[in-house]
Order: C-alpha cells, then sequence, then structure tokens
C-alpha cells in the first residue's frame, strides 16, 4: 500500500512548487516522521503550527509549535493570518499562512503536518497541494501507540481513539497513503513526492 514512486517519474518542465500535508490519524506518528525529517533532512522546510495546547517535555516554542493563549490564537483568526486552523480534542491549532506563501513563492517546498479537518481546508483553499494520509500498519497498532504514549489522561486518549477511527475512513480523499512501518522509509518517501511535486530532482539521502 505504501507509495513507492520514488526516481521513477520525470520531472514535467513547467512544475510549480507545491503544497505537501502529511495527515493522518493521532497517533500515527505524524510528529515522528516530522521530527526525523527535522533532523535528517534540514533543508526541507517546515511549517510550524500556532497551538493553544501546553507544551509537552522537550517541546520549544518556535521549533515544535508557537505556543498561544486563547487571546492570540483568536487574534490570528481574526486577523487572518492562519491558512486554516482547526479544533482538535480540546485544543485549537493553525498554520500561518504568510510563511507558507512566502516559501511557496519562492519556489521551496513546504510541508504541513496537520489534522484532518485541516487538511480539508487546504483542499479546499489550495486545490494544487499534495494530500499524504498517514496510515497505521493495523488498528491494533494505532491503539497501542496512542494508549502507551503516556503522557495524556484517560479522557483525552478516549478523545483521540474517537476521532482516529472517524480519521482513518478519510483515507480515500487523499492522493497518497504512506503506512507507517517504518520513519525512515515514510520519511523517505514523503521527501520524494515533495520533490517531485517541486519540480526538484530527488535523491535517496
Ligand atoms: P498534538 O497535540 O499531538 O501535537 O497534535 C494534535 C493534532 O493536531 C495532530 O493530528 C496534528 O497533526 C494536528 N495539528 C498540528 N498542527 C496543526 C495545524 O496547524 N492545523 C491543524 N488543522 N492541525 C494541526
Amino acid at each position: 500500500m505504501a507509495a513507492t514512486s520514488r526516481g521513477t517519474s520525470p520531472v514535467p518542465p513547467d512544475a510549480r512548487p507545491r503544497l505537501t500535508v502529511l495527515s493522518g490519524p493521532s497517533g500515527v506518528g505524524k510528529s515522528t516522521v516530522v521530527a526525523h525529517m527535522r533532523k535528517v533532512h534540514p533543508e526541507v522546510w517546515l511549517s510550524v503550527s500556532a497551538t493553544t495546547r501546553k507544551p509537552r517535555p522537550g517541546e520549544r516554542n518556535g521549533v515544535h509549535y508557537f505556543f498561544v493563549d486563547d487571546e492570540e490564537f483568536d487574534k490570528l483568526v481574526a486577523n487572518g493570518e492562519l491558512l486554516e486552523w482547526a479544533e482538535f480534542a480540546g485544543n485549537r491549532y493553525g498554520t500561518p499562512r504568510r510563511a507558507v506563501l512566502d516559501r511557496l513563492e519562492a519556489g521551496e517546498p513546504v510541508l504541513l503536518e496537520i489534522d484532518l479537518q485541516g487538511a480539508r481546508l487546504v483542499r479546499q483553499s489550495m486545490p494544487d497541494a499534495r494530500l499524504v494520509f498517514l496510515a497505521p500498519p493495523s488498528w491494533e497498532e494505532l491503539v497501542r501507540r496512542l494508549t502507551g504514549r503516556g503522557t495524556e489522561a484517560p479522557d483525552v486518549i478516549e478523545r483521540r481513539l474517537a476521532a482516529a477511527k472517524v480519521e482513518l475512513a478519510a483515507e480515500a480523499e487523499f492522493d497518497t497513503t504512506l503506512v507507517n512501518t517504518s520513519v525512515e522509509d515514510v520519511a523517505r518517501e514523503l521527501l520524494t513526492l515533495m520533490l517531485q511535486a517541486s519540480g526538484l530532482r530527488g535523491t535517496d539521502g
């Protein structure tokens, strides 16, 4: 099921930089894939979202998220500064618009890691975006990952499991599915998709 389009298709001469959106159920490992990208491919520009969620241990403001309070988030929304935003498990998350558009205008590939509602909003506002669905190897594995993180209260886990069920059904809306069997493989396949989308030539890095 994993996309293995690596190195197979020539880049069209008129290819434009495209937005790549990585989405999928909570706990599937989106942020682990993105963390791996950040480490192994620091040249890939990742959008940093604003959120009203409190930082988890090890998360840094401006790197993993811009941590803002409700009032600041309201202002971002009111001023039209977010490309999309959504409420997820009691917190709000949004993509700062300007930074993303600047990168795309500069011809650089852009990666967003956002929830399903956000992915749908991006589909509407930027139909050129490539939507990538990160799927778990199995439902059992997803439950294990969601309950094993150990950082969330039981009611939060319950809400996330319920959301994950709904989100799994959305796979058909996406352009590409990557099954998260290995972080390295997913990151490599994602990078290849991004470089195709932008008209740059990929490496196997
Ligand atoms: P977490 O709290 O685990 O970091 O993230 C919870 C969910 O919010 C994840 O599914 C993550 O992809 C999503 N998310 C993170 N940033 C954004 C954003 O800017 N917009 C939207 N719509 N979802 C986001």
